[in-house]
């Protein structure tokens, strides 16, 4: 039997869910989430080490935490990450654990994300056209992508959702062609609203995708669907429920009354949210040898600061880190 959770935010919502980010690092310098030469990175010594990540996983575990996504960064460019994952996955209370890649070295980890215990996976890919993604990314490896993208398939991955960031350049011919690609695959496809994040984000330019999902629920002949556990996406579905498209609004139909979830950074400082600037600084904490029950006590004091909502309409210039650091 589960236990009750003791994580209930000021407003009354339960948070299950947390995004943890194992580093700050990536191998793509995608143009809306990382400014080219930037250096700011954190020193090895701030990242969290595994065994403080299974402590303060463990503790949120006992208070009600129930589904974990790995992130970054990129989250396979830190090393060992499938020991760290089978350690997670063995923490009690712990029913989903996924992970988010750009997949660029997906087909080396995939089996050892399997074995670890990793169910599902969220990738990101923008485009199908090799020059655009070099354009967007700055690496031309759209093929090594899509390599990894067949050998989690193969390995029985279930679901891999491809979540999308819709830029003003995506053209009608990228969205359909990325359709037609996820239909064959039998993946979820999910389009993002750009987020006005540092100064990457701010400069990408928002597209609104209400009209987008319109054209597409005609060109494709889709019915709105309800995916359960979808969280914040809207879902467009084909009539034999086998393929979906979601529509992760956070801009034009903002979703906070429903938030669950909180953010772990690689330095131990949890974000409560995304838009916004509250956090709690759990690395100190960690380190001063503090017990479960301090532990357990930071994060329900955490919990206690997350704000009704965020502020990316109201105050875009607020969010001066990239998603890069937060975990996206
Ligand atoms: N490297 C991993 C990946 O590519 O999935 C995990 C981290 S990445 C920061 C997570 C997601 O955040 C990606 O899908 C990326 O496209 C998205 N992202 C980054 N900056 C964003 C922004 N400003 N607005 C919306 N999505 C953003």
């Amino acid at each position: 039997m589960t236990a009750p959770t003791n994580l209930i935010d000021p407003f009354g919502r339960t948070v299950e869910y947390l995004r943890l980010s194992v580093t700050d690092r990536c191998d793509l310098r995608c143009n809306y989430c990382m400014p080219k030469g930037f250096k700011g990175f954190e020193e090895p010594p701030n990242w969290l080490r595994f065994d403080e990540i299974e402590r303060l996983m463990g503790a949120m575990a006992s208070l009600g935490l129930r589904k974990i996504r790995i992130t970054g960064g990129e989250p396979l460019v830190r090393k060992d990450l499938d020991k760290l994952i089978a350690r997670i996955n063995a923490i009690p209370g712990i029913t989903d654990l996924s992970l988010s890649t750009n997949a660029t070295r997906l087909s080396v980890h995939a089996a050892a994300l399997r074995e670890a215990g990793v169910d599902r996976l969220n990738i990101s890919l923008d485009t199908l056209d090799p020059e655009h993604f070099a354009r967007i990314t700055g690496r031309d490896c759209l093929p090594q992508v899509l390599e990894g993208l067949q050998v989690a398939k193969g390995l029985g991955f279930s679901p891999i959702k491809i979540n999308m960031v819709m830029m003003q350049e995506t053209t009608e011919a990228e969205l359909d062609q990325m359709v037609d690609y996820c239909m064959a695959n039998n993946f979820v496809l999910r389009f993002i609203e750009v987020m006005p994040m540092g100064d990457t984000g701010r400069n990408a330019g928002f597209v609104d995708l209400q009209p987008i999902k319109q054209r597409l629920q005609t060109r494709f002949g889709l019915v709105d669907g309800v995916v359960p556990g979808a969280g914040p996406a809207r879902y467009l579905q084909s009539p034999d429920g086998h393929f979906s498209i979601g529509f992760i609004t956070p801009l034009s139909q903002h979703f906070c009354a429903t938030c669950n979830r909180v953010r772990l950074a690689v330095d131990g400082t949890m974000y409560l949210c995304l838009g916004n600037d509250h956090r709690y600084e759990f690395r100190e904490l960690l380190r001063s040898g503090a017990s479960i029950d301090e532990l357990k006590q930071g994060v329900i004091e955490a919990l206690g600061r997350k704000p009704e909502r965020h502020e990316f309409n109201e105050a875009p210039e607020k969010i001066i880190r990239f998603m890069s650091h937060t975990g996206g």
